[in-house]
């Protein structure tokens, strides 16, 4: 018998198991129903012995000092500022869209205070900024937006970037100087010897149980466990009841090339062609050492694992009535990136996670270490 059962392995399911287990010291049973730890942020050395990530490139960035904090507990770091180039035009060109961007899309030669003023003269007025078509559109005009928003955005979701909440577009902020760093956040590195191997330390207590390859499913009508933290999609615990919500996936392609170095930064962006959105090598990312290379195409799609939450009002209407019905569920608390259906970064699902086990100790009171 366990005091806590946690559903899925991943940020938010391991943050709250150890702290549970650290600080209430009670017992927990943490499933996950893939193979492994460490959700979609699972790295491994590929068959070369390349270090890559499963799911697609996980570059940590956060403000918070209290979150860098917590993780260091089970991890040294390694500084890595991530850096994008889009393919445009022909041409590999700075996104977030900066002042070597459009100096060099265009052939000018402005100044920052040049590119205010030219950026006033192609921005479109919207009144009300609702999707992330005005968003951009109003901050850089129509030609920029079409050649690196619009065919990017209609590949990685499926839909017009005005049938997406502003807030998708919202995340690349655009830069009248030569900064040509992806995230400009206080804290940006990368865990020294991985993720994977942060959420082994994480999950290494006395008090917490792992079972991997375990469903939820085929486990929920003979619970041996007291209460249950939930990080999976909200709408499949409820069997989909309210109907789907969607879930954007994508298939990923992973490739090792007999070169040392593939391209000059860790991802290239392909907004105009392909059918892929993006390629990321590595090696950029952990600083490895090694004489062959690996990269990750990513193929969005329709179907597959349930990746990123799809950001639009009805969506958000829809997961309402689902929170709704989640209130109701005695002793079961629901976390993460699929289960509170939040378009969250790594950072965002930790401070998440640490503030639902806050409520979880207030709720059920005092410490009980045992
Ligand atoms: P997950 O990591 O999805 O973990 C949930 C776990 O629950 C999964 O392992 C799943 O198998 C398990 N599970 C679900 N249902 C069940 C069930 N019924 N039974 C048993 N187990 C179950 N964030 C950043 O900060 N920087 C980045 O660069 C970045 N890049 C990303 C790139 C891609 C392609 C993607 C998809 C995401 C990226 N993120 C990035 C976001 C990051 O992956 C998430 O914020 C974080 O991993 C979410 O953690 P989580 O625990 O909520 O969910
Ligand atoms: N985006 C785009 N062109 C780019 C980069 C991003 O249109 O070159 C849009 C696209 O809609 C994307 C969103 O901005 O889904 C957020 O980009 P981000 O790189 O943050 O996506 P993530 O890493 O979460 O997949």
């Amino acid at each position: 018998m366990h005091d806590w059962l946690i559903v899925g392995a991943g940020f938010a399911g391991s943050v709250i198991a150890e702290r549970i287990a650290t600080e209430r010291g009670e017992k927990v049973l943490v499933i996950d129903r893939r193979d492994h730890i460490a959700g979609n942020a699972y790295d491994h050395p590929d068959a070369a012995g390349v270090m890559i990530h499963r799911y697609g490139p996980h570059i940590f960035h956060t403000n918070s000092a209290a979150i860098v904090e917590y993780l260091s507990r089970f991890t040294e770091w390694r500084p890595y500022e991530h850096r994008v180039l889009a393919m445009v035009d022909g041409m590999l060109l700075p996104i977030p869209i900066n002042l070597d961007t459009v100096n060099r899309l265009y052939g000018m030669d402005l100044d920052s205070e040049g590119m205010e003023k030219w950026l006033e003269t192609v921005r479109e007025p919207v009144a009300k900024i609702e999707t992330s078509e005005d968003v951009v559109v109003s901050t850089v005009g129509r030609d920029l937006y079409e050649k690196f928003f619009k065919g990017y955005t209609r590949k990685q979701w499926g839909l017009d970037p005005s049938e997406l909440a502003k807030s998708v577009t919202a995340r690349i902020p655009t830069r009248t100087n030569r900064d040509d760093r992806y995230f400009t956040d206080t804290y940006q590195q990368m865990p020294r010897d991985g993720y994977t191997r942060m959420f082994e330390r994480m999950l290494d207590h006395p008090n917490i149980e792992l079972r991997l390859g375990v469903d939820y499913r085929d486990l929920k009508d003979t619970p041996d466990w007291g209460r249950v933290v939930y990080t999976g999609p909200i709408d499949e615990y409820f069997d989909f009841r309210l109907g789907r919500l969607p879930y954007r996936s994508l298939r990923f392609e992973h490739v090792t090339r007999d070169e040392e170095w593939a391209q000059p930064v860790g991802t290239v962006n392909y907004p105009q062609t392909e059918e892929f959105t993006r390629i990321t090598e590595y090696k950029h990312l952990t600083g490895q050492s090694h004489p062959k290379t690996s990269v990750t195409y990513e193929y969005p799609s329709a179907t597959g694992d349930p990746y990123y939450p799809v950001p639009r009002p009805e969506n958000e209407a829809l997961f309402k009535r689902y929170e709704a019905l989640a209130a109701e569920e005695p002793d079961v608390w629901f976390a993460g990136r699929l289960a509170t259906y939040r378009y969250y970064n790594m950072d965002q699902v930790v401070a998440q996670a640490l503030s639902t086990f806050s409520r979880i100790d207030a709720r059920l009171g005092g410490v009980s270490r045992r």
